[in-house]
């Protein structure tokens, strides 16, 4: 990842602090845990939201189960269910040709990206931050922030996005917008396939196209990357000196180093910051932060709409 420079906050030279030892599971009773963080919100001038897979997840895309069984079938017919156990794993198969390739991520785009609209959980955290200084750090790529109404200029998603699309081996710094194509290969897909005068094929190199995800170093960082990571930022300066709460959801200990150990990091510097860590089964925080940590180790949408729901009710009366 290349390096954002802004002032004297580098978030990528973020390095976490905090010994193993530190970490606990708050035993504060759940409705407690709620209460005061909603208290922390409802006080705060600034809020930065963190949200890794675990949100999405929590909010209904997941991809196993079910969900992936009812719409893959015929893929995992055709690859095998010793492949393709989910939809993670099945992107990462090797399809044998780009027919092949397109035929899935097609698929996968639409039923993760493209159909479901903003989902509840998204929408309720859209409902707690609206009307503060918020701004949205993300490594999911399936577009529920915007589509939940958060301003694009509030969100920093750097890890791609489903719906669109660039070239393999990156170029040139461009993506492209995928929806319209992967729409009709959905429509044309056969037998896994879709026909090959749909493959499509890089308008400068003339070579493959690819997913705008970060899986590799080819990942393309274009101008509009780069302005959101810019602006995110300028948030991180403006924080450093105002009453903030940073709400980080399902942020795991696969991928630590975006958010989950940076916002530690910033807490433990800034005693004008708090901490919401709201996760499954990875809620612990340091003890050393006190009561400007809350770990709220549970199912997410059933926190998220609990938060909403105190917080709404503190509206009214
Ligand atoms: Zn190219």
């Amino acid at each position: 990842m290349k390096k954002i420079q802004k002032g004297k906050v580098n978030w990528t030279q973020f390095l976490d602090g905090t010994p193993a030892r530190d970490y606990i599971f708050q035993k504060i009773p759940y409705e407690e845990q709620i209460h005061h963080a909603v208290e922390l919100l409802e006080n705060a001038e600034i809020v930065l939201i963190g949200a890794g897979a675990g949100a999405s997840a929590a909010a209904g895309l997941t991809y196993s189960g079910a969900r992936f069984t009812d719409n893959f079938g015929e893929f995992i017919e055709k690859y095998g269910s010793m492949y393709m156990t989910d939809m993670y794993s099945a992107g990462f198969f090797p399809f044998p040709t780009q027919e092949a390739k397109w035929g899935y991520w097609s698929k996968h785009s639409m039923i993760n990206r493209f159909l479901p609209p903003a989902l509840p959980l998204y929408k309720q955290l859209y409902e707690l931050v609206r009307e503060k200084d918020y701004f949205v750090l993300t490594t999911n790529v399936d577009h529920q922030f915007f589509k939940a109404g958060f301003d694009s200029n509030r969100i920093f998603a750097t890890q791609g996005d489903y719906g669109k699309i660039q070239c393999e081996t990156g170029c040139h710094q461009k993506i492209y917008d995928a929806e319209e194509m992967f729409r009709q290969m959905d429509q044309a897909r056969k037998d896994c396939l879709i026909p090959s005068y749909m493959v499509p094929k890089c308008p400068v190199c003339g070579g493959n196209m690819t997913m705008h995800l970060r899986c590799d170093q080819y990942f393309v960082e274009d101008e509009n990357w780069h302005a959101a990571a810019g602006r995110y930022g300028d948030f991180l300066e403006k924080m450093q000196n105002k009453k903030g709460v940073l709400l980080e959801l399902g942020v795991g200990f696969n991928t630590p180093v975006i958010i989950r150990f940076p916002f530690e990091k910033m807490v433990r510097e800034h005693n004008n910051l708090s901490l919401i860590r709201l996760n499954l089964n990875e809620a612990v925080v340091p003890e050393s932060f006190g009561n400007r940590a809350i770990g709220i180790n549970a199912d997410m949408a059933k926190t998220v709409s609990d938060l909403f729901t105190e917080w709404k009710g503190k509206l009214v009366s």
